[in-house]
């Protein structure tokens, strides 16, 4: 058994002590401070409370009981086993074991008493136990459910328990919620925190499970709405110190007054070839306005794909560079940062505004000259990735930022673009732009810190994307299709499986069809675009394909999201089943983008052992039935739940473990009324609330 209950003598843990295996392990987990470990909840419960009679246990029951070892061999047929058969009295039942060590023998030898724990099935010679936990009998019966606690590798589930029995013990549970919330509509939750948590690490074992499964007791409601609170708390503590901060008031100029030319904004509108939408202008005008003000605009821009979230970004930067300022605008790939900067370059730079162009692949000389022009603030914009916010990169006066897709940019590069503080202490706007709407509302409520605008309409003239799924089996057909494609001059996407955690098999995958294709397209040539490509690579295929010269281009999930190349017409989604859906919505909305009819074909396979899953099928006919994005997002939330819907990667937003808001929208509400109240009247137990929920994460709430 791992020492946790040796710890090493005061004062020789210095911060340099290594730390143990499954110390790291908890580390990993996140699982630092008492209260970390405490509000470390079970996956699941195993009933240890009781012995059970075989006679009495039912198929596919997991149920423990005690009995004596009659017989225990090892056999080869039909592969090697270890059989071994106790009798406790009431029934016989055989333990199969396909792996065991020869402690297993020892511990099974024939006239032993053992406790076993597993799930009993019936077999051709009756009951049998594949696999299951077992010891020597005897040893008192626990009073509680055992808990079962998501864990990590090289950590087992006996040091777990331990670690969170001594957090949940140490761990300060006093109450933070005020008494004095009487006025508030909801009451105060029935449980207190130290009651619901004692009752979810150890339930007494005739709980109702099913109301511990759908979080509907009310040890789980005070666990949910304590943690939406703290969320609540944290975004309005940042909203209210970001009241005091100061930033650049980027009026627009008026055009009546700017008598020598008209204003830059002015300029861009009229040079574009073609109208805002009715949503572009309303954004914008949102957008202006927080510019207009002397405190940071915090705003996040959601639209759909191909809404053209781009030039209201460039709209944004004309005024604060008509203004006197300078401008960032950061995206999370080369690929996508070049497709910026070549269009904000088409824009902006016959209206005489310099274009700097930051990246990591670039040569040294090249950078040091953009680095000049942007310190001199001759470059009055910035495109390019993560470089633009290194350290090095010293802007003579930023004012506003814009960073795309800003649910793949980690919290910590945020905050550092918003440390690129000018001489006058003043912060820059910024502006992140998202096309992985949430239901409005939802974000409304949720993101106390953020200002949300929505682009809810597309430009005009856009031709529908007709949606096909297609089994694999038909994947002649499918490239039939493509024949027809490349006939009319179109292009084609071809989007390889994505395999989970296993970047050399997307590869061998991508490899595989890129022969495929290139063998049944004589003639054609196809491209092949995957991530352990260098960025120079990428672009080179990239660029190909936007000349229209690479005819079809086979990609892992690498095009990156918001390549825009209008002759593409076909998009073909491989194993489209492993897709989530906001994933296939992003994929999808490649196409569509000229004017000639776009097609996607999501072919899906069926797994070896039986059908598609429920989730599986209904996300392919989701995006069959649908093309808006909002739509999409709101079934993605009824498929998926919103615990994951917001997790981090998505939307850079806290990771809500426990709150769902799909159902918890009532207790969202309570936190969002009391959070006000609770900053104000009671600022102490609303810090101690945060600093529990939150620990050292609050500060990067803020970004
Ligand atoms: P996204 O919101 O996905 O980033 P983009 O900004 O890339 O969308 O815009 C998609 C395409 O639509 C671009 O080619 C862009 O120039 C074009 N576009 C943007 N606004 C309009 C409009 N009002 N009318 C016509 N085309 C537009
Ligand atoms: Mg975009």
């Amino acid at each position: 058994m791992p020492a946790l209950s040796s710890p090493p003598e005061p004062g020789v843990q210095t911060p340099r002590t290594p730390l143990s295996a499954p110390q790291k392990a908890l580390r990993k987990l996140g699982l630092v401070r008492d209260i970390d470990l405490a509000l470390h909840l079970p996956l699941r419960y195993e009933d240890e409370t009781q012995i059970v009679r075989l006679g009495d246990a039912r198929e596919g029951d997991t149920v423990q009981i005690e009995a004596t070892v009659t017989a225990c061999e090892v056999t080869m047929r039909p592969r090697r086993q270890l059989l071994v058969t106790v009798d406790d009295g009431s029934d016989t039942c055989v333990l199969r074991f396909f792996s065991f060590y020869p402690s297993h023998q020892k511990a099974l030898a024939v006239g032993k008493r053992v406790r076993v724990r597993g799930e009993v099935r019936g077999g051709f010679m009756g009951l049998v136990m594949m696999h299951p936990a077992f010891h020597s009998a005897g040893g008192e019966l626990p009073s509680a459910l055992t808990p079962v606690y998501p864990t990590a590798a090289g950590l087992l589930q006996a040091y777990l328990r331990r670690a969170v029995a001594g957090g949940l013990a140490r761990a300060d549970l006093s109450e933070t919620l005020p008494d004095d919330i009487g006025d508030n509509r909801q009451p105060r939750p029935l449980w207190s925190l130290q009651a619901a948590l004692s009752y979810l690490h150890h339930p007494a074992p005739d709980v109702s499970l099913a109301q511990i499964e759908d979080r509907s007791h009310p040890a789980w409601q005070r666990l949910k709405a304590e943690e939406l609170l703290a969320q609540q708390l944290s975004q309005l503590t940042a909203r209210r110190e970001r009241a005091h901060l100061r930033a650049p008031v980027l009026a627009k100029a008026d055009p009546a007054m700017a008598s020598r030319r008209r204003p830059l904004h002015e300029q861009l509108l009229a040079a574009l070839p073609f109208a805002l939408t009715g949503a572009q202008r309303r954004v914008g005008e949102e957008i202006a306005g927080d510019l207009a003000r002397p405190v940071p605009m915090h705003r996040l821009l959601q639209g759909d794909v191909g809404s053209g979230k781009t030039v209201v970004a460039a709209m944004a930067a004309a005024i604060a560079i008509e203004a006197g300022w300078q401008c960032a605008l950061m995206a999370p790939t080369e690929i996508l940062a070049e497709q910026h900067f070549r269009k904000l370059v088409g824009w902006l730079e016959p209206l005489d505004i310099r274009v700097a162009w930051l990246t990591g692949s670039q040569k040294k000389k090249e950078r040091r000259a953009m680095l000049e022009l942007i310190e001199s603030g001759d470059a009055a914009l910035v495109v390019g990735t993560h470089a633009v916010i290194q350290a090095q990169v010293k802007f003579r006066n930023l004012a506003l930022a814009v960073i795309d897709e800003q649910h793949r940019f980690g919290v910590a590069q945020r905050l550092a673009l918003r440390s690129k503080v000018d001489e006058g202490g003043q912060e820059p706007h910024l502006l992140m732009m998202s096309a992985t709407p949430i239901p409005r509302t939802l974000a409304m409520s949720y993101y106390a810190d953020l200002d949300v605008s929505t682009l809810d309409e597309l430009p005009p003239g856009r031709t529908p994307i007709i949606t096909k799924v297609v089994a694999d089996s038909r994947r002649d057909e499918v490239i039939d299709r493509i024949r027809g494609q490349l006939a009319q001059q179109r292009q084609v996407y071809w989007v390889c499986p994505l395999i989970e955690e296993s970047e050399a098999l997307d590869l061998s995958n991508a490899t595989a069809t890129h022969a495929e294709l290139s063998a049944a397209l004589p003639g054609v040539l196809v491209g092949l675009l995957h991530s352990r490509m260098t960025p120079a690579e990428k672009k080179a295929v990239m660029g190909l394909f936007s000349d229209g010269l690479v005819g079809v281009l086979v990609s892992t999930t690498v095009i990156e999201v918001g390549v825009d190349v209008p002759n593409a017409s076909l998009m073909v989604i491989e194993h489209a089943e492993r897709f989530g859906l906001s994933q296939l919505h992003q994929l999808r909305g490649r196409v569509g983008r000229g004017a000639a009819a776009s097609a996607c074909v999501l072919l899906y396979s069926q797994p070896e052992a039986g059908r598609l899953s429920e989730a599986s099928r209904e996300r392919l006919k989701a995006m069959a039935e649908t093309h808006d994005g909002f739509e999409i997002a709101r079934r993605d939330l009824e498929i998926r739940g919103p615990g994951e819907f917001l997790g981090a990667r998505q939307s850079g937003a806290a990771l809500l473990r426990f709150a769902d808001l799909a159902t918890d929208s009532a207790l969202l509400e309570w936190a969002r009324a009391l959070a006000p109240r609770m900053l104000d009247r009671h600022p102490d137990l609303a810090r101690r609330h945060v600093a529990r929920w939150l620990g050292g994460k609050s500060e990067f709430l803020k970004a």
